[in-house]
């Protein structure tokens, strides 16, 4: 059914005249992978950004029609610009045209030794190497960026070593009620629900805790919390790449990971680290995302390399694993995150929550494609 509802909506693009005269949106190669799931349809269309002005008539009129299809009742499409208008160097890696796989996907059976959660659909890590790198404001605002793409969303913060996530949702005085029997209702901020292991151990606790303790006191925040129906469960992981965290990588049924560094080379170094430990435990490396990759003076609009940026990109073309994209180190993503309402939320339509969306499309389209954590070839026509 989705498969065919894909492929419809394929030939459609197909059949549409593109706004700036080129061929059709899909042999050039422009539509991401296509998602599918309860009746939303999304992806994402890639355009020359000194286009996407001409493209937004088309992106609106594609809703329209999808949403004319039976069995959708949503369509969202997303307008992925190739380059960030004054903004030179970063260049996220193409979605790939070309679903690898469209078997794997969400109906692809959860691996034996992992038991899914019932009602959750695919859970996605992010992580870092390293701490301190904003692997947790990155991990909120892309949650916030997957429910502006039409999915039903819940994040669960697992870092023992520092939790956060309450205090970037506003959520650090609130404590979870009980559902009846062991289980505990999460709490909910901003439309994505939301359990930490902040709200249920003392921080001291959990720091000491090896490997199998922490993937015991995760499994049951997993399992043991009535989170409803999720498309996606996103999993702030502890930094680094120690016991606790290849055991997690091990033994959560993860369906992707983020790994999140800043350009700086030692950063680079964990980031390596984390990579290598995801794929060694077979688990698809969605991209990685560069942080505070640059600056721009807010008075002079002038640009500054502080860390030396485009050392993530380069490296996740070394590994031949998807570039998400650039975050640039900007003093309002840390006053939102500290007033408790991340930019994605606070600033819907500035330019950090439209990269934070990207971000999140490019990882989903990684999701589609399922087992894999190589970038298919794709020609990108500019
Ligand atoms: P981690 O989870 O990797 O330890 P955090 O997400 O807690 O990192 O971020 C560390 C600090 O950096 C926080 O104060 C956060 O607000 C800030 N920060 C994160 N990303 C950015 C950014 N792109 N620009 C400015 N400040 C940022």
């Amino acid at each position: 059914m989705a498969e065919e509802l894909k492929a419809t909506i394929k030939a459609i693009l197909g059949d549409m005249k593109a706004p700036d005269g080129g061929g059709d949106v899909v042999s050039r190669g422009m539509v991401s992978d296509i998602f599918v799931a309860d009746g939303k349809a999304f992806f994402s269309l890639t355009v020359p950004a000194k286009d996407a002005d001409k493209f937004e008539p088309f992106r609106k009129e594609a809703e329209r029609y999808i949403e004319q299809l039976d069995g959708i009742t949503k369509a969202m499409v997303a307008l992925t610009a190739e380059k960030q208008a004054g903004e030179p160097a970063s260049k996220p890696s193409p979605i790939p045209a070309q679903p690898k796989s469209l078997t794997a996907g969400r109906d692809a059976a959860p691996r034996a030794t992992k038991p899914g959660i019932p009602n959750v659909d695919k859970i996605v890590a992010v992580a870092s190497g390293k701490g301190g790198v904003g692997k947790s404001t990155t991990a909120v605002n892309l949650a916030l960026g997957f429910r502006d793409l039409g999915l039903k969303v819940g994040i669960l913060d697992a870092d023992i070593y520092g939790p956060s996530i309450p205090r970037l949702l506003d959520l650090k005085d609130k404590k979870p009620q009980s559902a009846g029997g062991r289980l505990l209702k999460p709490l909910e901020a901003y439309g994505i629900k939301v359990m930490s292991i902040g709200l249920l151990v003392a921080e001291e606790t959990a720091m000491v805790w090896r490997g199998p303790m922490v993937v015991s006191a995760l499994n049951q925040m997993m399992r043991e919390v009535e989170w409803g129906h999720l498309d996606l469960l996103v999993v702030d992981m502890p930094p680094g790449t120690g016991d606790a965290q290849l055991t997690m990588a091990q033994q959560v049924p993860l369906a992707g990971a983020v790994i999140v560094s800043t350009p700086q080379d030692l950063s680079l170094i964990d980031a390596r680290r984390g990579i290598t430990m995801f794929q060694k435990v077979d688990v698809p490396i969605l991209g990685i995302v560069e942080n505070m990759s640059y600056f721009i003076a807010p008075d002079t609009g002038a640009r500054y390399d502080i860390f030396g940026h485009g050392g993530a990109e380069a490296e996740a073309a070394k590994r031949e694993v998807p570039f998400l994209g650039a975050m640039p180190l900007d003093m309002h993503i840390r006053v939102r995150s500290d007033e408790g309402v991340p930019i994605v939320q606070a600033e819907p339509d500035g330019p950090h929550a439209e990269i934070y969306r990207d971000m999140a499309s490019r990882a989903l389209a990684g999701l589609e494609m399922g087992e894999t954590s190589s970038v298919s070839p794709s020609i990108v026509f500019e």
